[in-house]
C-alpha cells in the first residue's frame, strides 16, 4: 500500500481524492471491516503468515485473531520505506517493533519490509536483532495473459525489482544466518488494483500457474494477499488450497519454511511434499486512522 504523501506526489490532488475515497471504502473509520476480513481469512487458510506493522498491532491488538494457524511477522515499526533509512535508524525502528510484539506476548521471528523495499542486503541489522527470516525480496512469474498487462504492471516490477523465475529457482536462501524467502509476483495488489482483474476465476488461473510451476520444479510459492482484499480473492484462494492438497504441496507458514530451510537446505522439502506454499498478507493498517503510522516522523 502507498502512503498519502507518495500518492499525492504520484497521482496529484484529484487522483489522491479518488484514492482516499477508495481507502475509506476499503478500510472504514474503525477496524471492524479488517477484523472481519482477518477472521474469515484465518478460517479459510490451514496456515497463514501476516506481517503487521508494530504500531498498527499496538493500536488494534484486541481486534486481531490469535489462532494456532496464524503467524505474525514484523512489517516495520511504522509503514515507511526502510531502504531510505540508515542502518542505525533501521535498527532503532525494528528494536522498538520487537518490544511492541513482546509487550503483547506475540512470538515473532520474521520480517517483511514495507513496500518490499530493503537495502540492508547483508541482513546485519536483522541478524543482530535475532530475526530468523526476511521475506522482503521478490520473484516474478510470467503468468498474466498479455491482454491484461498495462504500464502500471511494468511500474510495479520496476519498483519491486524482482528476480525472474525463468532465470532463478524460487527457493529460500541463507544470507548471514538469516533465511531469505522471496515473495512471488504478481500479488493481489498488482492483479486487482493495477490490472483491474475482478473475476476470481482469472485470479485463480494466474496464481494456479505459479502453484503448478513451483510444484513441478519442487520450489516455493509465497502468495501475497493483503487481508483488506481477502473478500475479493477468497474463492480463488479456496481453490488454490484445494489444488495444493491434491498435489502434495506443503501449505505452511514462513516460520516453518525458514526453520526447515535452516537445517535442511540441501535435502529439499519434508518427506511426502513436492513443493511448498505459504499464504501471506501484509497488514499495514486496520482503519483509515492508522495512516498516521505511514509517516517517518511517527516513532
Ligand atoms: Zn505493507
Amino acid at each position: 500500500m502507498t502512503s498519502i504523501k507518495n500518492t499525492i506526489h504520484r497521482k496529484g490532488a484529484k487522483g489522491t481524492l479518488k484514492r482516499m475515497t477508495k481507502l475509506i471504502t476499503r478500510y472504514g473509520f474503525s477496524s471492524s471491516k479488517m477484523t472481519k476480513n482477518l477472521l474469515q481469512f484465518s478460517k479459510a487458510s490451514p496456515a497463514v503468515t501476516w506481517p503487521i506493522t508494530a504500531k498498527t498491532l499496538e493500536s488494534h491488538y484486541t481486534n486481531i485473531p490469535k489462532a494456532p494457524n496464524v503467524e505474525y511477522a514484523v512489517h516495520g515499526c511504522i509503514h515507511v520505506d526502510y531502504s531510505k533509512l540508515s542502518a542505525e535508524t533501521l535498527k532503532k525502528h525494528l528494536h522498538k517493533a520487537l518490544q511492541i510484539f513482546h509487550t503483547y506476548n506475540i512470538n515473532v521471528c520474521g520480517f517483511r519490509a514495507p513496500y518490499l523495499q530493503w537495502n540492508n542486503s547483508d541482513n546485519n541489522v536483522l541478524k543482530s536483532l535475532g530475526f530468523l527470516y526476511n521475506s522482503s525480496s521478490s520473484i516474478h512469474w510470467d503468468v498474466v495473459p498479455e491482454k491484461y498487462l498495462n504500464k502500471s504492471y511494468d511500474l510495479a516490477l520496476t519498483t519491486y525489482k524482482p528476480i525472474d523465475a525463468n532465470q532463478k529457482q524460487s527457493l529460500p536462501f541463507i544470507k548471514n544466518d538469516v533465511v531469505c524467502i522471496p515473495v512471488s509476483l504478481p500479488d493481489d495488489e498488482i492483479l486487482i488494483d493495477r490490472l483491474g482483474i475482478k473475476d476470481q476465476n482469472i485470479l485463480f488461473k494466474v496464481w494456479m500457474k505459479i502453484l503448478e510451476q513451483t510444484n513441478e520444479r519442487g520450489e516455493l510459492f509465497v502468495l501475497q494477499l493483503h487481508p483488506e482484499r481477502f473478500h475479493l480473492a477468497n474463492h480463488a484462494l479456496a481453490n488454490l488450497i484445494k489444488a495444493a492438497k491434491q498435489k502434495s504441496v506443503w501449505v505452511t507458514t514462513l516460520k516453518d519454511v525458514a526453520e526447515w530451510w535452516k537445517t535442511h537446505a540441501n535435502d529439499g522439502w519434508p518427506e511426502n511434499y513436492k513443493s511448498a506454499f505459504c499464504i501471506t498478507g501484509d497488514i499495514d493498517v486496520m482503519s483509515i486512522w492508522d495512516y498516521r503510522f505511514m509517516r517517518e516522523d511517527k516513532k
